[in-house]
């Protein structure tokens, strides 16, 4: 039947369109190599798992389920307007920041327009210039994977429209000073947003960092962009919010679908954002994992990038590849770098102790496993 239907033409920028590769989920990997015990380091997920207030009230709520959730989220907008010293109206809910990076795609981006976005970074900044059609203009991070205000002024046209700064930035730990995003900020056009996503932020242990508030209430143009996911714990319910001046939220708002954040994640952010505890153990444990691990690493003579994130990424070289997927194959997933045109280097998220120990246990085995293969490869 479908060979007689005429192919329906997609838009012209879907050709542009690369898919997303997240990590392998767990239950994949289990049952692809039939592997028990599997260790996921490779999502940025907070290994203490949610906050239990937050699992708490998501279960109390479950009676409520018939009812649609509260479109303009009224509560949880509250709860965030308290914590970060703005208003209400400074502040979008979204299903994930991933939904929210869209709307700032389908909100503000001609095909004309252009993106500045410093590389290598999160591919979903990409992803949304794409479906618009957009031009993606990517500023190459300095030796070290420092960014430099310099080079990205440099990069700036009349056509520009956003420039995203991730911070730390995902893949390389590394971040933004803040007098560097001040500068960047004073002497950028205002007619540019600047989109400074702040997912790991709660991460951070420099002094010289910004989360980016201080400008959004300075009256700067810029959206600091916000997730649950990550040092909250709550990646599998999807919520994400941006902080800008009023006029900004106000004009997203216009393409936001009404429902698009579900009364259980409303609920459960809410709780969580309560939670200090459990952000302070989350930031605590993170802080001592990124050290035992450098320290695993530097044992091995494996070289790396010091992050102010909840991971690292670390230089293998030519076998990167090979060893990540030995070490798949092994119940260790990571991430591999070539999404990144990153082919020498994997991204390791900071796990427990426990999982270190199975990290690195079986990377010495994965790398003498190779050693030993190229010798009988040049025997041969
Ligand atoms: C994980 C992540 C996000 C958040 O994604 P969600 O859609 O909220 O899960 C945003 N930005 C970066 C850089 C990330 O790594």
């Amino acid at each position: 039947m479908s060979d007689n239907i005429q192919p329906i033409r997609p838009r012209q920028a879907l050709k542009q369109m690369k898919p997303y590769s997240p990590g392998k989920p767990i239950w994949e990997v289990e049952r692809e190599y039939g592997i028990e015990r599997v260790t996921k380091l490779a999502s940025n997920e907070n290994p203490l798992g949610p906050s239990a207030q937050a699992v708490a009230a998501i279960q109390a709520y479950l009676g409520e389920i018939h009812r649609y959730p509260d479109a303009d989220t009224v509560d949880l907008r509250l709860a965030l307007a308290n914590k970060l010293g703005v208003t209400p109206d400074h502040l979008i809910v979204t299903n994930g920041a991933d939904e929210l990076i869209t709307l700032l795609s389908e909100t503000f981006l001609e095909p004309e327009d252009e993106i500045i976005v410093p590389s290598p970074t999160f591919s979903e900044y990409e992803f949304g210039a794409n479906l618009m059609g957009t031009k993606v203009v990517p500023v190459p991070l300095q030796e070290g994977y420092v960014y430099d205000v310099d080079d990205i002024l440099a990069a700036v046209t009349e056509r520009t429209k956003l420039l995203y700064i991730c911070s730390p930035n995902n893949p390389t730990g590394t971040y933004m000073t803040r007098n560097h995003l001040q500068r960047l900020l004073k002497e950028l056009p205002s007619r540019i947003l600047v989109i400074f996503d702040g997912a790991y932020s709660h991460f951070v242990t420099a002094d010289d960092y910004s989360d980016g508030l201080e400008f959004v209430r300075m009256g700067y143009p810029i959206m600091v962009t916000q997730t649950f996911s990550k040092i909250y714990g709550l990646a599998g319910i999807r919520v994400g919010y941006g902080v800008a001046a009023p006029g900004i939220i106000h004009t997203i708002r216009q393409v936001k679908e009404p429902f698009n954040v579900n009364a259980l994640a409303q609920v459960g952010a809410i709780a969580a954002l309560a939670d200090d505890a459990h952000l302070e153990a989350t930031r605590e444990m993170n802080a001592q994992g990124r050290e035992q691990l450098y320290k695993q690493l530097q044992q091995l003579g494996i070289r790396f990038t010091r992050s102010m994130s909840n991971f690292v990424l670390v230089e293998l070289g030519p076998d990167a590849k090979r060893i990540y997927e030995k070490l798949m194959s092994k119940g260790i997933i990571v991430r591999f770098g070539g999404g990144w045109n990153l082919p020498e280097h994997i991204r390791i998220s900071v796990g427990t102790p426990e999982d270190h120990e199975a990290l690195i246990s079986a990377l010495v085995t994965v790398m003498e496993e190779i050693e030993l293969e190229k010798k009988l490869g040049s025997l041969k």
